[in-house]
C-alpha cells in the first residue's frame, strides 16, 4: 500500500502542476495534427511535425533528454540505465468531423471538463504520462530504469511510426500506452479485414454504396434502382428509409441505421444489412438481385461471427465480433468489407479457412484481406500486477484486467499493455454520440485526469521497485 505521506506528497505535486498540465495540453490541442502522407522532412504532414516540435519543447523545458526520429516520432527520457520502461502515447489525431459546439482546435474549459480534438485521444494522456515522469525527476527518485515517453505521430492512420521506432530505439523492457481505459488492458483481440462479393445480373440495381470507414458500423447505405417505382417497394419502405426520384430516372433508396465502433457493435444497426434485407423482398427485382441481397443480408444478421461462419469465443476475451463498415458495387457485384475482432486464443489462419469455406458453401466469394494477430499478456506478470495495484490502491477499487476489441500500440511490442487514462464511469456531459474519442466535442474531466496522473505516478514508483 502507498503510505499516507507519499500520497500527500503526490497530491501536492499534482496541485502544483495542474495549471501547467492544462496549459501544455492546450498548446498541443491548438495544432491540428491529423496524420497524412507528407514529404521526407515531415512524413506525416506539417501538423504532426509542429505538434512534435511543440511537445519536445515542453519536455526539454523540464530538463529531459529528447530525441526526434525524423518526425516519425519523438521521445523524452530520464535516467541512464540499460533497461527501459516506456510510456507510449501519440500526437496525431483523427479529423475533427462535424457537429462540434466548440472550436475543436482550441482547448475549452467548461464545468470542470476540457474540450478539444485530442484532449482524450491522445495528447492529453501523453501529457499525463510526461508529468508522471516529471514527478520521478523532481523528487530525485533513484531510477532503476531509464524512463522514456515515446510520442508517435501516426497511431490513427496505420501506425506507420512503429516500424521506425523499433528500428531506432531499443525495445523497452516494459511499455504501457495511455491510450485506452483503466484499469489495465492486458489483451487486444485479433483484427481481421475481409470482403465478400455477391454477384447479381444488374437488371435494376445500378449503384450500391454504404458507410465511409471500415472500422465503423455503416449508418447509411444507398441503392439506385432503374425501372423500379416507389409503388414496387410498397410496405417494405418504412420511415427508416429515405426514397427519392433521381434526375437520371432512378429511384434512390437510403437506409438509416445506427453506427458504432467495430470493436463494440452491440446496439448498432447496420444500414447495409437493413437495405439488403429490404431489397431481398422486392418482387420487382430480378431473382439474381434478390438472391444476392438475401445472401449479403444474412452475413449481417448477427455481429458475433455466425453470418460469416466464424463464431467463436473464449474466457479471456468473450465473443468474436464482425461488422461491415463499407459497401460498394463493382460491375455486377455488391462488395461488402468486414471488420472482424477475434478472441485472443483464436487462430487467424483457422478463421480464414472457416470464412472462405463458409462463403463457398453459401454461394458467395469471401476472402480475408488482412490479419493482425491478437496480443495477450498474462495478468500474473509482475508488471501487470504493479499497474493493477496502482489503480486499485489509488481508487480503492478491486478491478481486474480486461481484454478489448480495440487496437493500440501495445499489440506491436513484446511486453506492453494499455493502461488508462479513461475511466469508464466518468460522466459524459456532451450527450449521446458526442464527447468520446473520435467524436465531436471530445472531452474529459479535469478531476479524472488528475486522478490518472496520480495512478501513473504510483505505477512508475511500483515499476521502479521491480526487477524486470
Ligand atoms: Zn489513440
Amino acid at each position: 500500500m502507498i503510505s499516507k505521506d507519499l500520497e500527500l506528497k503526490i497530491d501536492a505535486f499534482i496541485a502544483e502542476n495542474k495549471e501547467n498540465i492544462l496549459k501544455d495540453i492546450a498548446t498541443l490541442i491548438e495544432i491540428p495534427s491529423v496524420s497524412v502522407d507528407g514529404p521526407a522532412e515531415a512524413p506525416f504532414g506539417e501538423g504532426c511535425k509542429k505538434a512534435l516540435d511543440a511537445a519536445l519543447a515542453i519536455c526539454e523545458g523540464m530538463g529531459m533528454a529528447t530525441k526526434n526520429y525524423d518526425y516519425y516520432a519523438g521521445s523524452a527520457s530520464i535516467g541512464d540505465k540499460e533497461k527501459e520502461i516506456s510510456i507510449m502515447g501519440h500526437l496525431d489525431v483523427v479529423p475533427e468531423g462535424n457537429g462540434w459546439t466548440v472550436d475543436p482546435y482550441k482547448m475549452t474549459i467548461k464545468d470542470g471538463y476540457i474540450y478539444g480534438r485530442g484532449v482524450a485521444d491522445d495528447k492529453g494522456p501523453a501529457v499525463l504520462g510526461l508529468y508522471a515522469m516529471k514527478y520521478l525527476k523532481e523528487n530525485n527518485i533513484p531510477l532503476n530504469y531509464t524512463y522514456r515517453l515515446m510520442l508517435g505521430c501516426s497511431e490513427e492512420r496505420g501506425m506507420g511510426d512503429v516500424e521506425i521506432i523499433k528500428q531506432r530505439e531499443k525495445i523497452p523492457t516494459f511499455m504501457f500506452t495511455p491510450d485506452a481505459d483503466f484499469p489495465v488492458i492486458n489483451g487486444e483481440k485479433g483484427i481481421m479485414s475481409a470482403e465478400a462479393r455477391f454477384a447479381h445480373d444488374g437488371a435494376h440495381i445500378v449503384k450500391f454504396f454504404g458507410g465511409s470507414v471500415s472500422n465503423m458500423v455503416a449508418d447509411r447505405c444507398t441503392v439506385a434502382l432503374k425501372g423500379i417505382s416507389k409503388e414496387n417497394l410498397g410496405e417494405l419502405c418504412s420511415c427508416k428509409f429515405d426514397v427519392e426520384n433521381c434526375e437520371c430516372g432512378c429511384l434512390k433508396v437510403t437506409a438509416k441505421g445506427v453506427g458504432s465502433h467495430a470493436a463494440a457493435p452491440d446496439g448498432s444497426i447496420n444500414a447495409i444489412g437493413m437495405l439488403c434485407e429490404m431489397l431481398s423482398k422486392v418482387e420487382a427485382l430480378s431473382e439474381a438481385e434478390r438472391s444476392a441481397c438475401a445472401k449479403a443480408a444474412a452475413t449481417l444478421a448477427d455481429h458475433n461471427g455466425v453470418g460469416l461462419g466464424i463464431d467463436c469465443e473464449d474466457e479471456q476475451s468473450g465473443k468474436i465480433t464482425h461488422i461491415s463498415g463499407v459497401a460498394e458495387m463493382e460491375e455486377n457485384e455488391i462488395v461488402l468489407n468486414y471488420n472482424i475482432r477475434y478472441p485472443v486464443t483464436a487462430k487467424g489462419d483457422e478463421l480464414k479457412a472457416r470464412l472462405e469455406a463458409y462463403a463457398a458453401a453459401h454461394g458467395f466469394a469471401g476472402k480475408v484481406l488482412s490479419d493482425s494477430a491478437p496480443s495477450y499478456r498474462s495478468v500474473d506478470t509482475k508488471e501487470v500486477q504493479a499497474l493493477l495495484s496502482a489503480y486499485n490502491e489509488v481508487t480503492g477499487k478491486e478491478a481486474k484486467a480486461k481484454v478489448i476489441g480495440g487496437g493500440t500500440y501495445a499489440r506491436n511490442f513484446p511486453n506492453a499493455v494499455a493502461f488508462g487514462p479513461e475511466f469508464p464511469e466518468m460522466p459524459n456531459p456532451a450527450g449521446e454520440g458526442k464527447g468520446g474519442v473520435h467524436m465531436a466535442d471530445e472531452c474529459t474531466s479535469i478531476d479524472y485526469m488528475m486522478l490518472a496522473v496520480k495512478i501513473y505516478i504510483v505505477a512508475l514508483l511500483k515499476l521502479n521497485e521491480l526487477e524486470l
